[in-house]
């Protein structure tokens, strides 16, 4: 019952990886990839009880113990340096907290991880951390499930500044020169929903806020340089 969201996630873990899913809630992501002979090892690291609990419950019903360890940890606090971790998984939360694990985890990355990672929203503040933070994105993906729109980010580390244009941090370098339907679509209604908002704006009884209603007049535009490349 794994979702299409995680399988798209999951197709981006490396064969036989040692993986390390952060915010894994109910393991599922790594259980299923080690039901598919997938991976050698995983931590499926959880922040609160309640999540961890499930992932553990998940773990011994499909008895991955052997292999994958639930861990209650902040972040990337749930692996060692001696897990010997090559793949980071991060899905199903916001970009900004996404940024914030890697950020006060960095003393636990080698630079030999690959990291998949799935932001809910705020893709443009992840992406611009990774390439201050010397990473490519290597591959990205986008999905369309059960009226969700979710980006997938692949990145390695190169110790090298690879240079991202703000266009490219915010739409994508892959997604923008790809533009899939799922992308186009993804950014038309973003268009009608910034309309909509331009529509209250106008609405004001007394302040129009013009700044405002030019600074997303201003984003539309560039949806459409976009879409229109
Ligand atoms: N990764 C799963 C997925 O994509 O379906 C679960 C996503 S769930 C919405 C987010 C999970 O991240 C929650 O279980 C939450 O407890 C956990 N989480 C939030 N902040 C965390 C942190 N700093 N470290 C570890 N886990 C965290």
């Amino acid at each position: 019952h794994l979702s299409d969201r995680l399988k798209k996630v999951a197709s981006y873990v490396p064969l036989n990886s040692r993986m390390a899913d952060i915010g894994s809630d109910h393991a599922y992501l790594p259980v299923y990839l080690a039901k598919n002979n997938k991976i050698s090892f995983a931590v499926a690291g959880e922040v609160a009880k309640g999540p961890l609990e499930n992932a553990e419950h998940e773990i011994n019903l499909e008895k991955f113990d052997d292999i994958i360890l639930p861990r209650l940890a902040d972040g990337l606090d749930a692996i060692k340096l001696s897990d010997n971790i090559d793949c980071i998984t991060i899905a199903g939360m916001g970009g900004t907290l996404i940024r914030d694990i890697l950020k006060r985890g960095q003393n636990k990355l080698s630079g030999k991880e690959k990291l998949v990672l799935q932001p809910n929203v705020g893709e443009f503040i992840l992406r611009l951390w990774l390439m201050n933070n010397e990473y490519k994105i290597t591959n990205e993906d986008i999905i369309r499930e059960d009226g969700h729109t979710y980006e997938i980010i692949v990145a390695e580390k190169v110790n090298e500044t690879i240079h991202y244009s703000d266009d490219e941090l915010q739409f994508g370098p892959f997604l923008i020169k790809e533009q899939s339907q799922v992308f186009i679509d993804k950014w038309c209604n973003e268009k009608i929903r910034m309309r909509e908002v331009i529509n209250q704006m106008n609405q004001a009884k007394k302040h129009r806020p013009i700044d405002r209603i030019n600074a997303i007049e201003d984003k539309i535009s560039k949806i459409d340089e976009v879409l229109n490349k």
